[in-house]
């Protein structure tokens, strides 16, 4: 392919993924695996639960001693031993006979029902153990055990490699007793600005200076999709300059190299040039809006994003190009953005690009309602800010008229929508 290739959004997408490589496994801690994938399947080693335990804090009886109970005719029987979780009993319940048991605590051999704390007299006595009970209602077999495996059986494959963590599977893992978890690894990815005019937030602004805005956005969505920023601060428009702060990531192992600005058409957009010369460029250009300068291609074999300087479109490209790429890296399979259907409440314009207009969706009804969230030039944070999704203009349209239909990406979801 020609390096001066002007790609489709799609197209672009398409080279990049077919690039990335997913990331090898380690072994983490169970909360350092929350959001990450899981790398291998995981075996129940254990059943879950463990043992034959009380679902209910109440009485541990025999179905068939109880089988007529009512509250006009209650059952009384004798309390043979006080069972609470964590303390197993021997005590064998025989016939007549009950052992007062506590949500958790293990079933006690002979019983086969529990018969709830509610429906006994216990309740209107209290705190000593009785010696007797008198129980109300009658109880099925089984009922209010959680039998031993009733959850997950030994052996069982309870989760599969590619599985995202979230709580609930740390919860389950936990419960089964993985205290290391093989996850994919995260990436780290080289984050670099590069611009003369660049100075960090806390610096003196000074005449024609711009505050480094990019290096912190690109190292903060980084985060959010689960690489590690490597912070490489700002490079001046030198080819020195960005070459030697690119070498210093290769050094650091990055996996990635994401780098704003300079590679655009201007005389001292030099980042392209530096890639070139000790790597490759597979395309510099994308028919997107904003963000028609961005690059891909590798830097001493590893992957390389340049993304265009203005603010805007740095966050809007990343999230189209940067973010599946760290997925992918990650483990995920999946990384499409969710996309609903919005009515426009506005005409918006594009040039022909495929354009993602900054916009505030809101629900109104049956559907959702699309406005502009503010001034849509590549440089405006402000509308950005205010942007709850982006709408999409597709590719070979100029304009899309108030009232008509279009897709919307959504990039969070509140209670406007809902
Ligand atoms: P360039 O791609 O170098 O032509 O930059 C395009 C625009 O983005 C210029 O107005 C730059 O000042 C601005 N810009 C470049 N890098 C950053 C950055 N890290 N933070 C904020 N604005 C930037
Ligand atoms: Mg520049």
């Amino acid at each position: 392919m020609a390096n001066d290739e002007m790609l489709s959004v799609a197209e672009a997408q398409h080279i990049i993924l077919d690039q990335i490589e997913t990331c090898s496994a380690e072994a983490v801690t169970l909360l350092e695996a929350l959001g990450r994938v899981l790398a291998a399947d995981v075996v129940a080693q254990d059943d879950l639960p463990p043992f034959d335990n009380s679902a209910m804090d109440g009485y541990a009886v025999r179905a068939s001693d109880v089988a007529s109970a009512s509250y006009d005719a209650p059952i009384t029987l004798s309390v043979v031993a006080d069972i609470a979780a964590g303390h197993p009993s021997e005590v064998v319940i025989g016939a007549g006979q009950a052992a007062r048991i506590m949500t958790g605590a293990p079933l006690p051999a002979g019983a086969d029902a529990v018969t709830p704390v509610e429906v006994t007299d216990e309740p209107l006595r209290r705190g000593v153990l009785p010696e007797q009970v008198k129980v109300f209602q009658n109880s099925k077999r089984g009922e209010y055990i959680r039998s031993a495996g009733g959850d997950v059986r030994r052996g069982e494959r309870v989760l599969g490699a590619g599985a995202v963590v979230r709580p609930a599977e740390i919860a389950l893992l936990a419960a089964l007793g993985v205290d290391r978890v093989p996850v994919i690894r995260r990436p780290r990815v080289a984050v670099l600005a590069t611009g003369d005019e660049l100075v960090q937030p806390g610096e003196p602004l000074k005449p024609g200076a711009i505050r480094n805005a990019n290096g912190f956005s690109t190292a903060a969505q980084v985060m959010r999709y689960g690489g590690v920023p490597l912070q490489l601060g700002i490079a001046r428009d030198t080819a020195d300059d960005v070459r030697g702060k690119l070498a210093e990531a290769v050094a650091a192992q990055a996996d990635l190299f994401v780098v704003s600005a300079g590679v655009s058409v201007g005389a001292y957009d030099l980042v392209k040039d530096v890639v070139r010369a000790e790597g490759e460029l597979n395309f510099w250009r994308v028919r997107m809006r904003p963000g028609k300068p961005l690059a891909f291609g590798r830097f001493h074999g590893l992957p390389f994003f340049g993304l265009p300087g203005n603010p805007v479109s740095a966050l809007l490209t990343f999230e189209q190009f940067v973010r599946p790429a760290i997925l992918k890296m990650c483990g995920h399979t999946r990384w499409q953005k969710p996309m609903i259907e919005v009515v426009l409440a506005e005409d918006v314009t594009s040039d022909g690009r495929e354009t993602y207009a900054r916009a505030r969706v809101v629900r109104a009804g049956d559907q959702y309602v699309a406005r502009l969230s503010g001034g849509q030039a590549s440089n405006v944070l402000s509308a950005l800010v205010a942007a709850n999704a982006l709408v999409i203009i597709p590719e070979g349209q100029t304009q899309a008229k108030a009232g008509s239909r279009v897709m919307a990406q959504m990039l969070d979801w509140s209670e406007d929508v809902f």
